[in-house]
């Protein structure tokens, strides 16, 4: 038997997970987690800008186990890996350090437009904070999470591509300097790349709070979707742009009735319908994708030792591929000092 390709994502615990993540990379690591070799990481390094708030990153913790678990992510088969359990990944981060080039963060797209909304934030009631260091430098961490297990797929949203290119050139160069270690991944962007938010923000954010989460119940999300933005105003039955209409992204997104969707965008565009419609079918949709998550959720919530084991045991199956990449990494730059005598 061939031995599977490696898959390596993850997810910051800042917070509960919603339908972007469900959408833009969720859905893909469900489809594929027995196709590949999957190592699922909680990315608790990288929480720089929640550092006055570890309550909430202790938390989400066991929030992001469970949604995982929700959706149907299988820890028998995949591991659940708590990046600072597998300490390596601060060792492996400094050390290709030194082979990328300021500049190349200084280029980085989302890392630029992350540290502006912290510096110059939109949200009026929320205080400035300045970058801490470690944000700046997160993505090299990201670079080290992806390198450990010498992982051939990132499965991500939109947002996470210049990461990954940053990944592709650290290991081109690291294989040429020294050894071939590293293979160079491929990024995979799910079916909605970024999912706008509920505000009609060009991105769902645990951050802006304009999310539909996970784990949100049946009267929740319909509260949710009675107020979302619902377009330019517009009489019940003035005909009006698809396009312009959010709700119209979430049912392409999430409601599997293509063929009854595609009249009532053409009933939308050509005689009028009441945006109350829109929402009433959003909900249902919605309501319906969730349930089954909804019922996991309330197993695991009951069962939290076996949240914990899968988080335990993943990140040891984690650790050890990192202690063998480890030793790769020492070998290729003769790092192994001890052994001249
Ligand atoms: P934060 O606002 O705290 O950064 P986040 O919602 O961006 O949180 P991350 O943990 O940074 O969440 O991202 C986890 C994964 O989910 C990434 O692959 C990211 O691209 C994807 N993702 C997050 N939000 C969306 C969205 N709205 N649409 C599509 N994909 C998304
Ligand atoms: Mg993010």
């Amino acid at each position: 038997m061939t031995a599977r390709k490696r898959i390596l994502t993850g997810i910051r615990p800042t917070g509960p997970l919603h339908l972007g993540h469900y959408a833009g990379a969720l859905e893909t690591w469900v489809r594929l987690q027995h196709d590949y070799e999957c190592y699922f990481l909680i990315a608790d390094y990288q929480v720089s800008d929640y550092a006055d708030d570890i309550p909430r990153v202790r938390e989400a913790v066991w929030e992001v186990a469970l949604d995982w678990l929700a959706v149907g992510l299988d820890p028998e088969n995949s591991a659940f890996v708590i990046e600072s359990l597998v300490p390596e990944h601060a060792e492996l981060t400094t050390l290709l350090g030194w082979f990328l080039p300021v500049s190349m963060l200084e280029r980085n797209p989302t890392l630029k437009s992350e540290m502006a909304a912290m510096e110059n934030p939109e949200d009026g009631s929320t205080e400035r904070k300045s970058v801490p260091v470690a944000f700046y430098t997160y993505p090299v961490m990201q670079v080290a999470n992806i390198l450990m297990p010498r992982a051939h797929l990132v499965p991500v949203g939109e947002d996470q591509l210049p990461h990954i290119e940053l990944t592709r050139e650290t290991a081109r160069r690291f294989n040429r300097r020294f050894k071939e270690v590293f293979p160079e991944p491929e990024a995979l962007v799910g079916r909605v790349p970024r999912l706008v938010g509920l505000d009609g923000n060009a991105k769902m954010s645990k951050s802006r709070g304009n999310t539909i989460d996970l784990k949100d119940d049946a009267e929740t999300v319909a509260r949710k979707i009675r107020s979302m933005y619902g377009g330019p105003p517009r009489g019940a039955n003035e005909p009006g742009r698809c396009d312009e209409n959010p709700i119209f992204l979430y049912l392409r997104a999430f409601d599997p009735d293509t063929e009854g969707l595609r009249q009532l965008e053409h009933d939308y565009e050509t005689r009028g319908v009441p945006n109350q419609v829109l929402k009433d079918r959003l909900t249902r949709a919605l309501n319906d994708l969730l349930d089954p998550f909804r019922e996991r959720r309330a197993y695991y919530q009951a069962r939290m030792r076996l949240v914990r084991d899968a988080l335990a045991s993943g990140s040891e199956r984690m650790r050890r591929i990192a202690r063998e990449t480890m030793d790769m990494v020492h070998d290729a730059l003769d790092l192994n000092y001890l052994e001249k005598y």
